[in-house]
């Protein structure tokens, strides 16, 4: 039995790890328990013979002079202390598509891009305009985005904030290949053509257009910092600590177990998984039936197939960005709907910079969107015991990979000197999150409220945080993650403090 601390999180990745750095700044003993060996979840970075590989932060909005995770590091003290690499504004992004051989180059910054999408597309130069004016104007109705106070007023959307992204884009351009252009971001948020909502599309690419910037020698530094937030403040950061069940008296938690054997004990509970697999956890009837069916049959995003490769010294070329490589047009909005004898049609890939990085790169990653349904008939496998006809395919599939990418990289086979592989299965393992969904559940604009969920819940000291509570990734958790510790802090308590910390900003 361990001593009762102000409060407990369940999962030491991004939300976790936020939610638990601003309990601490705010003066909270927190306690924060990790099924993994290491912490960090999509910050977790992995080591093979020397070299760091991210698993699920390549590239991320919001670091820039103005930005939203900029001023988020400052208030907790971490922002001085990590490496980052602000990304050219020439150039945050390319695009290749293989078929007609165009390349696209996208500049940051908000003219600079409507200058730069305007070069290519001269004749739709207006559309382009109105196009990025309205999706600034969605980012508007989300006051936590510009981390403005919450003045308790009730939110009325606009109509478009519930469109679909490929309404909105279409509302405005012509050009095919333009409209498929506006949505080059899809990988970043799993978009799917009459679902994913407008303004999950307007977030990210806003927050992208503001400018883009990669960790220099990987993620895992933000984990790092964020831990020693909560251990400076009297708490702790607990490695292998599996969660395996939670007990609940009279709509209270009472103690968390792990599978070590610990029990834990606080006066609140964060999680910071998945709500499926939080249910899991819980006594049956502690959430209400409704709540907990709606909690299984809200559906994910889809999931990837990564290669992370080890380069030899001086053979690949430092690309200071990230690239997207395309068969063809007219395969944006359908990634994890393919024959998987085409199998990739698209995909991103980078060459994460490293201190004092040179001309060459170290290593090279790429993430191509997958189904689920390609790894089911191994679900029922664990890690390291799949079987050899799963790692025959995941050898196929990375070769499928490689043959595309030799047609930008003609020497790619000569500078490998190893590759490793993750399939969705890695990710559901890694992550604990249902059929290897990279982003959590799938915001659809058709039915909003049914996959937006309430931080709090009716267990009365549980709050949830994480992607699929709100919106995924880099922003996303960490601004949700804001909300969660003001349940337990009071409303705006971070964000005054945020704004009071970066006043001369
Ligand atoms: C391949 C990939 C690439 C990505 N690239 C980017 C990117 O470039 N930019 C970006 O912004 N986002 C990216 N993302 C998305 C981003 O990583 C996620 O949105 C983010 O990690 C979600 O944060 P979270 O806290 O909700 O979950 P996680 O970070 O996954 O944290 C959940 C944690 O809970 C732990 N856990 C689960 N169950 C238990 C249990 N029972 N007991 C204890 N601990 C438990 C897990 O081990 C994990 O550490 C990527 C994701 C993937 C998979």
């Amino acid at each position: 039995m361990k001593d009762k601390t102000d409060c407990i999180i369940i999962g030491g990745g991004i939300g976790g790890l936020f939610s638990g750095a601003f309990l601490a700044r705010n003066g909270k003993k927190v306690t924060v328990l990790e099924k993994n060996a290491i912490i960090g979840g999509g910050l977790q970075c992995f080591h093979r013979k020397g070299k760091i590989f991210e698993t699920g932060m390549h590239v991320m909005g919001g670091f820039g002079e103005n930005g939203n995770l900029h001023k988020i590091c400052r208030y907790l003290g971490i922002y001085d202390s990590l490496d980052l690499q602000h990304i050219d504004s020439d150039c945050i992004d390319e695009i290749h598509y293989k078929k007609t051989g165009d390349v696209y180059r996208i500049a940051s910054g908000k003219e600079n891009f409507i200058k730069c999408m305007s070069e290519y597309f001269p004749e739709e130069t207006g559309g382009i305009r109105a196009y990025v004016e309205d999706i600034y104007e969605l980012t508007e109705e989300i006051p936590l985005f510009y981390l403005k106070e919450d003045n308790g007023d009730v939110r009325i959307h606009s109509e478009k904030f519930t469109w679909s992204a490929d309404s909105l884009i279409n509302s405005h351009v012509s050009d095919p290949r333009l409209r498929e252009l506006l949505a080059y971001l899809n990988p970043l948020y799993g978009g799917v053509e009459g679902h994913t909502p407008a303004y999950v599309h307007a977030l990210i690419h806003v927050l992208y257009i503001n400018g883009a910037t990669r960790f220099k020698g990987g993620s895992q530094q933000l984990a790092d910092a964020l831990k020693r937030v909560i251990e400076n403040a009297g708490g702790n950061v607990l490695s292998n600590r599996n969660v395996t069940r939670i007990d609940v008296s009279d709509k209270m938690i009472t103690a968390v177990h792990t599978s070590d054997g610990g029990i834990y004990k606080a006066v609140n509970y964060i999680s910071a998984i998945h709500p499926v697999a939080l249910l899991r956890l819980l006594p049956e009837g502690a959430f209400q039936r409704v709540f907990a069916r709606r909690l299984n049959e809200i559906p994910d995003s889809y999931s990837a197939f990564s290669i992370y490769i080890d380069l030899k010294p001086d053979r690949f070329p430092y690309i200071d960005h990230t690239c997207y490589y395309m068969e063809d047009y007219g395969n944006m909005w359908n990634q994890d709907n393919f024959d998987p004898c085409d199998w990739p049609k698209c995909f991103m890939y980078m060459t994460p910079p490293d201190p004092g990085q040179g001309k060459f790169a170290n290593r090279l990653l790429v993430h191509c969107i997958m189904s689920y349904e390609l790894v089911r008939k191994w679900e029922n496998t664990t890690v390291g015991h799949r079987g050899e006809d799963y790692e025959n395919w995941k050898n196929e599939n990375v070769r499928k990979i490689l043959d595309k990418l030799q047609t930008i990289f003609p020497d790619i086979y000569d500078s490998i000197a190893c590759i490793y592989s993750a399939s969705p299965l890695t990710i559901r393992d890694y992550y604990n999150t249902r059929d290897g969904a990279i982003f959590g559940y799938r915001k659809d604009c058709r039915n909003l409220i049914f996959s937006q969920l309430p931080i709090h819940s009716k267990v009365r000291n549980l709050f949830l945080t994480g992607q699929n509570i709100n919106l995924h990734g880099m922003c996303g958790v960490p601004l949700t993650a804001i909300y969660t510790a003001e349940a337990i802090l009071g409303k705006n308590t971070i964000v005054k403090g945020i704004n009071d910390a970066c006043k001369d900003i």
